[in-house]
């Protein structure tokens, strides 16, 4: 879905609707057992869990991200508890403190546990203090979990609530996290507070004069590049990061402190960094599953949400023979990673495989099938290579660089406001009356490029304008292969 819930204020946001790179981020925090994972469990239900491999001090800690589903409410969730692992009594965080350090900031709040049954422990005060340091800007909810076990009476709740206060992040939400709880009331507290979250990603931008930001696209665009292969085993990833590597400088290999399944490939292209996202994961899978045809979904899933551009490859000779380009699997690994906000780009292997009147044929042929299996995006680039013969490996990453440079686009509120008073014009509106009135139209974020448009009057865009507005920003300032998001926002 490339349009995101529409904001208004007076109207409850629709999380569901809220594309996943948008919505808030909410760490679980507190010390070991008060029950962390429980309650990421909870909140994620049975859905998959991301792990982060994050290496330090030479051991890799794990840190699980979901996305929560509270009522009606969605965030996302990140659990901690894989960070102290090591935490010795006397450190509390252990030595993962800058490490989690590094985590809050990637958060929007925070849920502080304590646990019910125990009362406050010295490692909570630390916990506190250790917050109250580090997470200056961020909102912190107290959690007494295992409230459930307080059924002596209602008066050790009231007590336990009054000397939890005194760590000053103020009451504590008693909730369960075996049973559930008291989730209503962590619901009840959650919901303002993302809800106002959401409406600032949108306010920011209203007062900020945008004026310069193109001249700071080509600084962005210098930021190293995170690319992802992602594709069926034996498609010729190995063989065409290989043919990529060999002209460049290369730096290959495990670094200090990683496991060894964490090989992490960076090199240099035009002056670019580029780094590639775990390589080891499918280089690992081709070794042991040579033959196999399946493609990882959930693995590729993975890579995707670390990669900025994500190059999808396939076998020109199996997308000669089949009828249609690309896979079930293939199809969906693609749409994924417009979904969560990639570039794509296509990369058809193995041409030299195909006799001349095939080659024509399967040039042809692809971009357009592609088009109509992922209508989201237009302008997916497709780039036809022969790893095995060095072919068009420079051509793929030129590519993939120019896709990134459209993922950091940045046009200033003047330039896009001349062209939506052009466009405006273009759009035959359905009841000419009633057609909403756009005040102005900003950029309020890259990477990948989210646009609001500013309503007022009683009439709001619909999906069909919103649709509309986003080809021809796409079309007119060439974003092909990026996804691109309009957001509505209703002004009096
Ligand atoms: P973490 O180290 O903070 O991630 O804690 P865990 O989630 O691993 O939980 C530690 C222990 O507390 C486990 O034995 C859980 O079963 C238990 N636990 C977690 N939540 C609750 C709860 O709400 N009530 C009770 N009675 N036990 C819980
Ligand atoms: P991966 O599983 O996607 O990493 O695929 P590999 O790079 O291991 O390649 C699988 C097989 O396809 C190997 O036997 C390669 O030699 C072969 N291969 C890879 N690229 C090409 C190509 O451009 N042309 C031909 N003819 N074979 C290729």
């Amino acid at each position: 879905q490339l349009i995101d819930a529409k904001f208004e204020s007076g109207k409850p946001i629709e999380f569901s609707k809220v594309s996943a790179h948008l919505l808030p981020t909410v760490l679980l925090i507190g010390r070991p057992n008060v029950g962390k994972s429980a309650l990421f469990n909870r909140l994620i239900r049975r859905r998959e869990a991301l792990v982060y491999n994050t290496p330090n001090d030479h051991v890799t800690r794990d840190i699980r991200e979901g996305i929560a589903k509270l009522g009606d409410l969605r965030f996302k969730v990140l659990d901690s508890a894989g960070l102290e692992a090591e935490a010795s009594s006397g450190s509390v965080l252990g030595r993962t403190a800058e490490m989690t350090a590094n985590v809050l900031r990637m958060c929007n709040f925070a849920l502080f546990l304590i646990d019910a049954r125990d009362g406050l422990q010295p490692m909570d005060l630390d916990v506190g203090k250790w917050l109250r340091k580090h997470a200056p800007g961020i909102k912190i909810i107290m959690v007494m979990n295992k409230a459930e076990s307080l059924d002596d009476g209602f008066g050790s709740v009231i007590s336990a609530v009054s000397e939890a206060r005194t760590l000053g992040f103020g009451d504590p939400i008693p909730l369960s996290a075996e049973t559930g709880l008291g989730m209503n009331d962590l619901y009840e507290v959650l919901r303002p507070l993302l809800e106002e979250h959401m409406f600032q990603i949108v306010d920011e931008v209203a007062d900020e004069t945008n004026e310069d930001c193109e001249s700071c696209v080509e600084e962005e665009s210098k930021l190293p590049l995170q690319l992802a292969f992602v594709g069926r085993p034996n498609v010729g990833k190995s063989t065409l990061l290989n043919a990529i590597l060999q002209e460049d400088r290369v730096l290959v290999g495990p670094e200090a402190g990683l496991t060894r399944d964490s090989v992490r490939v960076e090199f240099e292209f035009e002056g670019r960094t580029i780094y590639m996202v775990d390589t080891a994961g499918w280089l690992k899978r081709t070794k042991s599953e040579k033959g196999a045809s399946s493609l990882s979904i959930v693995q590729s899933r993975k890579n995707l949400m670390r990669a900025h551009v994500v190059a999808l490859v396939l076998d020109g000779q199996e997308v000669s023979k089949a009828r249609k380009s690309m896979t079930h699997d293939e199809i969906v690994i693609a749409r994924r990673a417009i979904e969560e906000g990639r570039g794509l780009v296509v990369i058809v292997n193995k041409m030299d495989l195909l006799e001349e009147r095939l080659y024509d044929r399967v040039v042809q042929a692809v971009p357009k099938e592609i088009q109509m299996m992922i209508p989201q995006v237009t302008g997916i680039p497709v780039v036809f290579v022969s790893a095995l013969e060095g072919k068009g490996r420079i051509d793929v990453m030129q590519e993939v660089i120019e896709t990134y440079k459209k993922w950091c686009l940045r046009l200033s509120t003047a330039r896009l406001n001349r062209w939506l008073l052009k466009v405006m014009s273009r759009h035959s509106w359905k009841d000419s009356a009633a057609q909403p009135k756009v005040k102005y139209f900003t950029q309020v974020k890259a990477r990948p490029p989210t646009f609001v448009a500013f309503v007022s009057g009683k009439v709001r865009l619909s999906d069909t304008d919103l649709r509309f507005l986003t080809r021809s920003l796409k079309e007119d300032f060439d974003m092909g292969g990026i996804p691109v998001r309009i957001l509505q926002r209703a002004i009096v």
